[in-house]
């Protein structure tokens, strides 16, 4: 014991104030939910414009949070778009792009136990970490949400239209009234089967109430909720306090019961305390799918829709809410789902884990209000393929088709250009009135994805 400290012991003096530095506890890392619906467009809820479907609780959230105008999944399907989301890497890096688009109940491959998941560095920095709902990265060992970070899990495996029972008209998931008994789906709690085929009707309600008992169950650690709805994805079923009660038929009433959600988990993080320490992020994992007619949703003002990388198919609603922290405002400048995975680790105060490369940047700048990012340009892929960039306003198109039906894939030599700011639903190219912009465009792209090395499709 050196004679300052025993002295200070001595005298009775605290110790570190007798240093002069007592150290402030570091605030607890903040608590962390994401919810993440399935096939909602960018048109679909009242603060996108939705002229019909009614969603007080994200429009409320929007208002106390922050809204983003130009924000993007970075897949235009859900498979690809939930490895970006979980990894912040483009998911051409995973393989879980091309092949099949998405993965099916007999698909060999899955989210490689390699990748490392926002859950997982999470957890190592002491979260709770809950997924609860879809998960659609893998079936198998090594792919699983509890082998990918996540200590507890309950949801689906995949889409709620896959497992389809033997018989069932083709086409039966976009019905208005879908057989209850038409999906063999299963909910699964930590890989065992809790009910098969599951009531889809209950689901959305069944995902709220687990969210809420891991906020309660948590008791002081923080915890990260990635919860990712089933809904508006075909088939749609919702609750009976929910059907038959939105102006939008069947797929507004499924989105007015997840708006319902959004308010119910809100509500009890403001009840518990909880608001000021917690970062909400909502938002969709790709556009609407338009081939499903009145069972699919709107893309707003923007073309297309899933399956496409015109931005219908990946420019999604996304609101982020944190009392306190994240002022009332909204956002247009680019950001994307890549985004989510670094900026939870600059909040949660964790380093980048090492040879980790990441297309995303953090957007505490962003949320913060402490300043702007450098401009940095968004990659479309379809599957494996680059389709499209944007950089600032523009946004350069070397191949485009639609998402769905069928369409030819068309080549555009010299590629499209469309200005976003002026032409958000890209009916206007003005390639010709920008050369400069193009060849800029066309150059950045190349670098990056000289960058971005894409390994086999997985989707088999
Ligand atoms: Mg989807």
């Amino acid at each position: 014991m050196s004679h300052f400290v025993f002295l200070a012991v001595a005298l009775g003096v605290p110790l570190l104030s007798a240093m002069g530095r007592r150290p402030t506890a570091a605030p607890p890392p903040p608590n962390v939910v994401i919810i993440y619906a399935d096939d909602l467009g960018y048109g679909d809820l009242g603060c996108y414009g939705s002229p019909t479907i009614r969603t007080p609780a994200l429009d409320r959230m929007a208002a106390e949070g922050m809204r983003f105008t130009d924000f993007y999944s970075a897949g235009e399907v859900c498979t690809p778009s939930r490895a970006a989301l979980l990894t912040g890497r483009y998911p051409v890096r995973s393989g879980m792009a091309g092949g099949r688009r998405v993965l099916f109940p007999e698909s060999a491959g899955g989210l490689p136990p390699e990748e490392v998941t926002f859950a997982e560095a999470l957890r190592e920095r002491g979260y709770v970490t809950a997924h609860i709902g879809k998960w659609h990265l893998g079936v198998h060992a090594g792919s699983r949400p509890n082998d990918q970070g996540f200590e507890l899990s309950v949801g689906l495996p995949y889409s709620n239209d896959m497992d389809a029972r033997p018989g069932l008209p083709r086409g039966a998931a976009a019905s208005p009234t879908p057989a209850p008994d038409g999906w063999n789906v299963p909910l699964l709690r930590n890989g065992v089967v809790e009910e098969q085929p599951v009531d889809q009707t209950t689901l959305t309600d069944r995902y709220t109430r687990e969210a809420l008992r891991v906020i309660d169950g948590a008791a002081g650690r923080p915890f990260l909720i990635y919860l990712a709805h089933t809904f508006p994805h075909v088939p749609l079923f919702a609750s009976t306090s929910f059907r038959g009660r939105s102006r939008a038929g069947i797929y507004g009433d499924t989105v007015e019961e997840l708006d319902d959600s959004v308010g119910r988990i809100l509500r009890h993080l403001r009840e518990k305390g909880l608001a000021e320490n917690t970062l909400v992020i909502f938002s969709s994992d790709n556009g609407p799918w338009l081939t499903q007619g009145a069972q699919g949703g709107s893309a707003g003002p923007l073309r297309d829709g899933k399956g496409s990388t015109w931005e219908g198919g990946m420019r999604v609603p996304a609101i982020a809410w944190w009392p306190g922290r994240v002022p009332p405002t909204v956002c247009s400048a680019v950001a994307s789902t890549l985004d989510v995975f670094p900026t939870l680790l600059a909040i949660a105060r964790v380093p980048v884990p090492g040879g980790l490369e990441l297309d995303g940047r953090d957007a505490s700048p962003l949320l913060f209000q402490t300043g702007t990012r450098s401009d940095t340009p968004f990659l479309f892929f379809r599957g494996q393929e680059l389709m499209a960039v944007r950089l600032n306003e523009f946004k350069l198109h070397f191949q485009t088709q639609a998402g769905y039906g069928g369409s030819p894939r068309e080549r555009h030599d010299p590629p499209l250009l469309f200005h976003l700011g002026q032409d958000p639903g890209e009916r206007r190219n003005v390639a010709a009135e920008h050369p400069e912009r193009v060849q800029e465009l066309r150059a950045r792209a190349a670098r990056m994805q000289a960058e971005v090395v894409a390994v086999p499709s997985r989707l088999r």
